[in-house]
């Protein structure tokens, strides 16, 4: 689960991770009464999506004086803010943070990560700040410090050091990078963190070193853990067809392609992506309706699917195990009479019950293209959008 960055921030707070002041506003009155009540001579209002790249999109700007802040909270409110992290179809602004503007000596990159290879935390700085850290990983490796966290003793000070050496910084502000750090790293491992980005980090004009973005994402596994970060949740944030998905128990991730997947069980689900990619097609969509649906989670699952307009064909990939081959065949027949499949459809049925699912589906008087295997009918998909 991703949280915004005005969450993010009150949340590092409380762990001593210093940030600018400020608070989230809905509409533009709002922000201009807390702007007004920052002790600040230049102010910031920052567009609140999950999206990084907002900076260059033009949903980050600095109002010089407090008449200001009304103005630009007015532009930025509602604006369908597009940057590199949102797609072309940009995000829907709805809330601003409004801070006191940070005068800006320098900016570095601070991250932290669960790290797959070394099983541990592991945190990331670079004195290259403020730009993309992909591309400074790309053309300037070198440039990114990497300290492996041992999980027996945690993050040790001399670690949160080397950091802020590499990075440039000297004297006191070296001492504020490691509480930071610290602060960072407690807030990461107390809340199942799977990941917790400051770009920038800064040192202020005035020697100061604070958080001026921030970015968490938590194990959504671990969420049962934590009432009060579930509570952050913003499904405005989230694909409507995802959180709907969700709701009928079904897994459901839309992807960029045009042959939509009905299967069932997540590992099938995946072989079946490969296997259309294999045979040269694209998937339009993750989508597993588990062990044991029903007709009616079948009837849903076909709605998602035909709910993307870039559907041009639907691949059903169905091993029955727990599943009965008819209930999907039941599916599939309840869903063509109220929604209507326009697109080829290629079935592929294996499992129990499997005889008695082909024969209501071709008694069903439906078009229906089917393969003997799942090799056979991943191609025969491809091929109908041909
Ligand atoms: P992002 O583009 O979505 O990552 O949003 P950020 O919060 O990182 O802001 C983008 C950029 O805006 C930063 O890298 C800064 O250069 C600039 N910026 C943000 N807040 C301030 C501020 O308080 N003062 C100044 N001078 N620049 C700021
Ligand atoms: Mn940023």
């Amino acid at each position: 689960m991703n949280i915004h960055e005005y969450q993010a921030k009150e949340l590092l707070s409380n762990y001593g991770v210093s940030v600018p002041m400020g608070k989230v506003a809905f509409d533009h009155e709002e922000a201009h009464q807390i702007a007004s009540d920052l002790n600040t001579e230049k102010y910031v209002v920052k567009a609140q999506i999950h999206a990084g790249g907002r900076g260059k999109g033009g949903g980050v700007k600095i109002a010089n004086v407090l008449e200001e802040v009304k103005q630009l909270a007015e532009e930025i409110l509602g604006m369908n803010l597009v940057t590199h992290q949102t797609g072309p179809e940009g995000k829907l602004v709805g809330k601003v943070l409004v801070e006191e503007a940070s005068q800006i000596e320098k900016e570095f990159y601070l991250g932290m990560v669960i790290d797959r290879a070394t099983e541990k935390i592991v945190v990331m700085a670079s004195p290259e700040g403020g730009v993309e850290i992909e591309e400074v990983a790309k053309h300037s490796p070198e440039k990114i410090i990497k300290e492996i966290v041992d999980p027996t003793v945690g993050l040790l000070p001399f670690q949160c050091r080397e950091i802020a050496y590499f990075i440039g910084l000297q004297g006191k502000t070296v001492n504020q990078a490691v509480k930071l750090i610290m602060g960072l790293y407690d807030a990461f491992v107390d809340n199942d963190c799977s990941l917790a980005e400051i770009n920038p980090l800064i040192l202020t004009k005035d020697n100061q070193v604070t958080a001026l973005d921030a970015k968490m994402n938590f194990d959504d596994n671990a969420l049962f853990r934590h009432p009060d970060i579930q509570k952050l949740h913003d499904p405005t944030e989230e694909d409507p067809t995802e959180l709907a998905a969700k709701e009928w128990g079904i897994s459901y991730i839309k992807l960029d392609g045009n042959i939509g997947c009905l299967v069932n069980g997540a590992g099938l689900a995946m072989s079946t992506m490969d296997i259309v990619k294999h045979h040269g097609g694209e998937p339009a969509n993750f989508l597993d309706v588990g062990g044991g649906a029903t007709t009616e989670q079948v009837t849903q699952a076909f709605k998602m699917i035909l709910s993307d307009s870039n559907v041009k064909a639907i691949f059903v990939n169905i091993f029955g195990g727990i599943m009965k081959c008819d209930t999907i065949a039941e599916g599939i027949i309840a869903a063509s009479k109220e929604v209507g499949i326009e697109v080829p459809l290629i079935v592929r049925l294996e499992g129990t019950n499997v005889e008695l699912g082909r024969e209501m589906l071709s008694q069903s008087g439906l078009n229906i293209i089917t393969g003997k295997d799942m090799r056979e009918a991943a191609g025969k998909a491809v091929e109908a959008i041909k």
